[in-house]
């Protein structure tokens, strides 16, 4: 059964690069019916914390994106990373190297000077335990010294380096403390692995590690390489471009299915398909979909593609994402008239909208109450001559019957008798009820207020 991994290291937020890893991984495993397995790489003592790693967990969760089991946790499996490097050792396929930095630097230096290799070949390389010294020690493995190493990787085809290229990397440190390609491998075969997608900045890595599969006679898993993602200008996306954490773009008000469609995109395609659900995702996705070509992240498109969700999320599902979003940008609670309206705007509302902040800039008239300050542009439209027809049209209110034909044909009727014409008369209309110049249509807002309180709006703005 597939296994794939998410192995984050938490030095810092959750990245969109990462989400999109996480994403590829979560995704995969689900098409094949697998697990999704969490690691948390906090071996860098001085740079990791809980702080990171819950918001690394918080962002996955943002998006939807559940891990089978607990997550593991690096630093803890030490003990076992150094018995994989101590069970190397007992079967002649590391050493103990006893140079020192200055025996080291000393090396190079001389390298240099004869203009040979500079990569660090070891004197304790063959040198039998019944010589050794009694000094601190690294443990390397011994690396294959001619040939090459072929990786197959899903995405970027075959790639081969030259075993001339490889050192004796070190496993374990004179403090017995595990380095990280050692962990990875180690915790990668525990975990039960079975394909490794992420960024092509580990492709190097991935010839180092494949050494100790090999040394350890496991099964190296199947690595898929995806390429970064780069901003609109072809460079590699950094804060420079804006937004990078996947916590910014819930803040800015995208909303998490748009979020995942998009990301999803990046770099991964199915045809022409730009819109999917997430079953959709988890159906088609596959290793061969992933693109060789870095990906530029393009902010209208994710934008598109949030609109579209907003525009399909059914009503009452829709309404509790928003409510959650306005609680996290720490407005008052809504009380339950407020409520009631925005659930019954909610069909109008999400007609147009990208992001949840148009969403509610648009449910301002349901969300605001009397007396309604306009905005400056709404006050604009609310000049003597429109309030004086305004004033009209509420006389006719009580009186009609209160369905969309019926105050088209009033509102028509009035604007006609004023030699108006009717999106003339929208617009003081709007603004008397909304306060606002960005709202659902007039007849909209009408049938949501409900007679009295459309009716009241219109008095107090005719004043
Ligand atoms: N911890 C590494 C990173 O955050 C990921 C290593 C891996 O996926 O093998 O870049």
């Amino acid at each position: 059964p597939v296994v794939t991994r998410f192995a984050p290291s938490p030095t810092g937020a959750l990245h969109i690069g990462g989400a999109r890893t996480a994403l590829f991984n979560w995704l995969f495993a689900r098409n094949q019916g697998g697990k999704f397995l969490l690691r948390i790489e906090d071996t860098d003592r001085a740079r990791s914390t809980p702080e990171n790693t819950a918001e690394i967990l918080a962002g996955l969760t943002w998006l939807g994106i559940d891990w089978d089991g607990e997550p593991i946790h690096q630093f803890e499996r030490a003990p076992r990373h150094a018995e994989v490097a101590r069970e190397l050792l007992a079967q002649d396929k590391a050493y103990k190297c006893f140079s020192t930095q200055e025996e080291i630097e000393a090396f190079r230096e001389k390298a240099r000077a004869e203009g040979t290799s500079t990569l660090f070949r070891s004197p304790w390389r063959d040198v039998p335990s019944s010589q050794h010294p009694d000094l601190p020690f690294v443990i390397r493995i011994k690396a294959p010294q001619t040939g090459a190493q072929t990786v197959h990787d899903a995405v970027q085809g075959d790639v081969t380096v030259s075993n001339e290229q490889m050192d004796d990397m070190v496993m374990l440190r004179s403090d017995g403390t595990p380095v990280y390609m050692l962990a990875v491998v180690v915790d990668d075969h525990d975990m039960g692995v079975t394909h490794v997608i992420r960024g092509d900045d580990h492709l190097n890595n991935a010839f180092r590690q494949k050494m100790i599969y090999d040394a350890m006679g496991w099964d190296f898993p199947v690595m898929a390489h995806i390429p970064l993602i780069f901003g609109p200008d072809g460079k590699k996306l950094s804060k420079r471009h804006g937004a990078t954490a996947a916590s910014e773009y819930q803040a800015l008000g995208y909303p998490a299915a748009g979020m995942r469609n998009y990301l999803t995109r990046l770099g991964w395609s199915h045809g022409d398909d730009e819109f999917f659900t997430d079953a959709q995702a988890k159906e088609w996705f596959n290793l061969e979909g992933i693109g060789r070509a870095p990906a530029r992240f393009d902010t209208k498109k994710l934008e598109h593609l949030s609109g579209q969700h907003i525009a399909r999320t059914e009503d009452t599902d829709l309404f509790a994402q928003l409510t959650a979003f306005l609680a996290k940008t720490g407005a008052p609670a809504l009380d339950p008239a407020q409520e009631d309206l925005l659930l019954r705007s909610m069909y109008t509302l999400k007609e147009r909208a990208k992001t949840f902040p148009e969403l509610l800039e648009k449910a301002h008239f349901a969300l605001t109450c009397r007396p309604i300050t306009p905005d400056e542009k709404a006050a604009a439209a609310l000049d003597p001559v429109s309030r004086g027809i305004l004033n009209e049209l509420t006389e006719g209110l009580p009186g009609v019957s209160w369905e969309r034909e019926a105050l088209e044909h009033l509102v028509t009727e009035v604007a006609e008798k004023h030699g108006t014409k009717l999106g003339k008369l929208a617009a003081p209309l709007r603004s008397a009820l909304a306060g606002r110049t960005v709202s659902p249509s007039v007849f909209d807002m009408m049938l949501i207020l409900g007679r009295d309180e459309s009716i009241a709006r219109l008095k107090d703005a005719s004043i």
